[in-house]
């Protein structure tokens, strides 16, 4: 018979400019499996994108693992029970005793890769235009990260760069500041790519997604409004396309398509009209 063991499940989703934000998932059980005369952890994951869990021990009495640890393991988001560890007992005649130490992150963060080919869409409607008020690895938040400031004014409609799966939103604040201190009350909304990659869209005003986690949305699709919430000098979209990695992430540089066959990386303080 298999037990569910009690986690914390509380994913620390690092994203630019909402790096405290936390997000709460209910997908992932851990369950132990003592019926036979070894120990067997399971993972599964009901949720909307694989997880990968590390799993080592703080305490490991009288038991052997079958793997070197911490073990690393992508767990696929089908729902089915996934062996992480057998435990095997050394001596039938002590006592034995676990106590495991366990993360986890949200995505596959051990092969995914960007399509470096995939030519985005400009995240706001055809006829309108912004300037990029802060590119790559600028000055304000964004250093050593990939990032695009797209300045647009409150309420803006927010498109979709690439389809996907909606994986998380936050909508509920109304305020920011110029501070980092700011940084939890950021509203965004984040998509989970077909490569394995997140978009994140970031200062959404108040009450400003448009679509919920579990949502399948395509290119161009409206997700949300601009606002200038978190941390954040003037109203924006912060757009950002990460690797997922444990406790932290990798951006990515992304294309876009700008008009006329056109596909380029965006320059800071440059004017894009989408068309
Ligand atoms: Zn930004």
């Amino acid at each position: 018979m298999n037990t569910k063991l009690f986690l914390c499940l509380l994913a620390f989703l690092s994203i630019a400019e909402i790096s405290t934000a936390q997000i709460q998932i209910d997908w992932l059980d851990i369950t132990e499996d003592q019926s036979g005369e070894d120990i067997k952890l399971y993972a599964s994951n009901r949720g909307h994108c694989p997880v990968t869990v590390s799993m080592g021990f703080k305490k490991l009495l009288n038991l052997k693992a079958d793997a070197e640890l911490p073990i690393l393991k992508v767990i696929p988001n089908d729902g089915e029970e996934h062996l992480i560890v057998t435990l095997s007992v050394i001596s039938s005649k002590r006592d034995s005793e676990y106590i495991f130490d366990f993360q986890y992150a949200i995505g596959n963060t051990i092969n995914t890769v960007h399509d470096e080919d995939y030519a985005y869409t400009l995240p706001f409607q055809k006829g309108k235009e912004s300037v990029i008020g802060q590119g790559y690895h600028g000055k304000f938040s964004h250093h050593n990260i990939y990032a695009l400031d797209f300045d647009l004014i409150e309420g803006t409609e927010v498109l979709a760069a690439r389809g996907g799966v909606v994986i998380a939103t936050k909508e509920d604040s109304n305020s920011g500041c110029k501070n980092p201190k700011c940084k939890s009350l950021a509203n965004y909304v984040l998509i989970y790519h077909d490569d394995g990659t997140f978009g994140s869209y970031v200062h959404l005003k108040e009450n400003g997604a448009a679509v919920k986690a579990g949502d399948k949305v395509k290119a161009g699709q409206l997700i949300g409004y601009s606002g200038n919430t978190g941390w954040s000098s003037g109203p924006h979209l912060h757009f950002e396309v990460y690797i997922p990695e444990m406790n932290r992430r990798k951006s990515v540089k992304t294309k876009f398509r700008i008009g006329n066959d056109k596909v380029d990386y965006l320059e800071e303080k440059k004017t894009y009209t989408s068309k």
